[in-house]
């Protein structure tokens, strides 16, 4: 299927997670009070979106591919907001239609349906919560905060679950009662494929580590390579990767070892010797890839992404503009070209804070020999970059007829996509990827 079908698809089905419940109960409900009825609407939408967001961010590689992991996640974001609202105004509709619901909240009172309920309000309030202060909470360590919001999404999904199941009044409707079973079938099935297959059992997901590189002081090149003798069993189903993309890496077969993402920056010609180029954090998990043993498994949840010049428009030529290590997605993307013969003009622009901090001076070089490749470096400036990218990018003759691609900080990207807007480039020719998910 190509890109656009897929994306089709997944649109169509998210819409049908999203509205089809709503409207179906709207069609074959018998007539109720106004309030009982919006009551049933929004928990009915809330439950909906609930499932959405949760299908969203569980690695699923169709929707990486289709839309980005940043599109994804950002509708994830809306998608959570959105079932926090709907459970809010689901509340007030509830003790609208019906006041005396409001006991039902007090200990002697509750039954089942209703601490359900509560325990699921009070977990969406605070994720939505968490969620919306992230950039507040940094000091936060990142797996606190990682494991803070998958909890709360556990115990937001368990109890709408149990609080639909414990009032009996929508899954005692046959046809809603199908819908919503399958509903409940359709996200366990994804939440085992990322929780237990890919994470636990996927023999694909298994590389051994050959070596770890110096590139400076702080930055190290971690090669992989799959098994042997898995690699014969898996021979018909070979790992690919479109030159770009990124996965997750895990240093333990356990689904709570930490994992963080790593954009592969290697040729997507040559899939089953796979390289990581990483900049090392004081003492976090960067420092132990710089530490890690030839011969050592690892375990890799990917590829996932669409930030590939695999699905540049224009044939004329790319403009790369990387932030320090935000070079390893243009480094695939060229290593990829080279290797395939890729006639098309590459512009590489280098964003640096110093002389010394560009990586792959030598091999850059050596690429600009087979391909059409301009190389400029441009140091940081105190006062932002926008002026020196716009001076970089401006020798470009017809820069609203070319792709470009753009990586590293949220603050290097808006830098770029700002300094790109101002020399009349179509947002629609640009893509980004923020080497920070949360
Ligand atoms: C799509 C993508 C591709 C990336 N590709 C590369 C690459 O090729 N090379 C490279 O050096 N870096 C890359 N990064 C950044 C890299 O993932 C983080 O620098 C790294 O996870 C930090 O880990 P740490 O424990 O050493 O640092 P810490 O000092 O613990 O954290 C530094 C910051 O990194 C972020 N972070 C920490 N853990 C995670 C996690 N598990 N998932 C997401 N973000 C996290 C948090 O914002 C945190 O504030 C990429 C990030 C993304 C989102």
């Amino acid at each position: 299927m190509d890109l656009t079908a897929v994306r089709t698809a997944w649109i169509a089905a998210l819409g049908a997670v999203l509205v089809g419940p709503v409207l179906l109960r709207l069609l074959t409900a018998p007539p109720a009070p106004l309030w009982t009825q919006l009551s049933t609407t929004t928990g009915l939408l809330a439950l909906s979106a609930m499932v959405a967001a949760a299908v969203l961010p569980s690695r699923v590689r169709s929707l990486t591919r289709a839309f980005g992991i940043e599109g994804v996640l950002e509708v994830h974001r809306s998608l959570g907001v959105m079932a926090g609202s709907l459970v809010l105004a689901h509340l007030a509709c509830v003790v609208a239609a019906d006041p005396s619901d409001v006991m039902l909240l007090t200990p002697g009172n509750a039954t089942r349906a209703s601490v359900s309920a509560t325990a699921a309000t009070i977990a969406v309030a605070l994720l939505v919560g968490l969620a919306l202060t992230r950039s507040r909470t940094r000091h936060l360590p990142y797996e606190l905060w990682r494991w803070s919001h998958i909890g709360l999404a556990g115990v937001v999904l368990a109890g709408s679950a149990l609080h639909v199941w414990f009032l009996q009044q929508l899954v005692a409707d046959a046809v809603l009662g199908a819908v919503l079973g399958v509903l409940a079938v359709l996200l366990l099935a994804v939440l085992l494929h990322r929780w237990v297959l890919r994470a636990l059992l996927d023999p694909a997901a298994e590389f051994l580590v050959r070596e770890v590189r110096a590139e400076s002081p702080t930055v190290s090149t971690l090669v992989l390579h799959r098994p042997r003798a898995r690699h014969a069993v898996d021979a018909d189903a070979p790992w690919t990767f479109a030159p770009g993309q990124f996965a997750w890496l895990r240093l333990h077969r356990s689904v709570a070892a930490p994992e963080h993402p790593f954009t592969i920056a290697s040729s997507a010609q040559h899939a089953d010797e796979i390289e990581f180029t990483v900049r090392h954090h004081a003492g976090g998990f960067t420092a132990s890839v710089a530490r890690l043993r030839p011969g050592r498994p690892v375990w890799v949840d990917g590829p996932h992404g669409a930030f590939t010049a695999d699905d540049a428009h224009s044939l004329s030529g790319l403009v790369m503009i990387a932030g320090g290590v935000g070079v390893t997605p243009m480094m695939s993307m060229l290593r990829t070209a080279a290797h395939r013969g890729d006639a098309r003009r590459f512009h590489l622009v280098l964003v640096v804070s110093r002389r010394e901090d560009v990586l792959f001076r030598a091999e850059l070089a050596e690429l600009a020999r087979v391909l059409d490749l301009q190389v400029t470096e441009v140091l940081r400036t105190p006062g932002g970059d926008a002026a020196a990218l716009v001076a970089a990018l401006g020798q470009e003759a017809l820069p609203a007829s070319l792709d470009y691609f753009v990586c590293g900080s949220p603050t290097l990207v808006g830098t770029a996509f700002r300094a790109l807007d101002a020399l009349g480039v179509p947002a629609d020719h640009v893509r980004t990827e923020q080497f920070d998910l949360v």
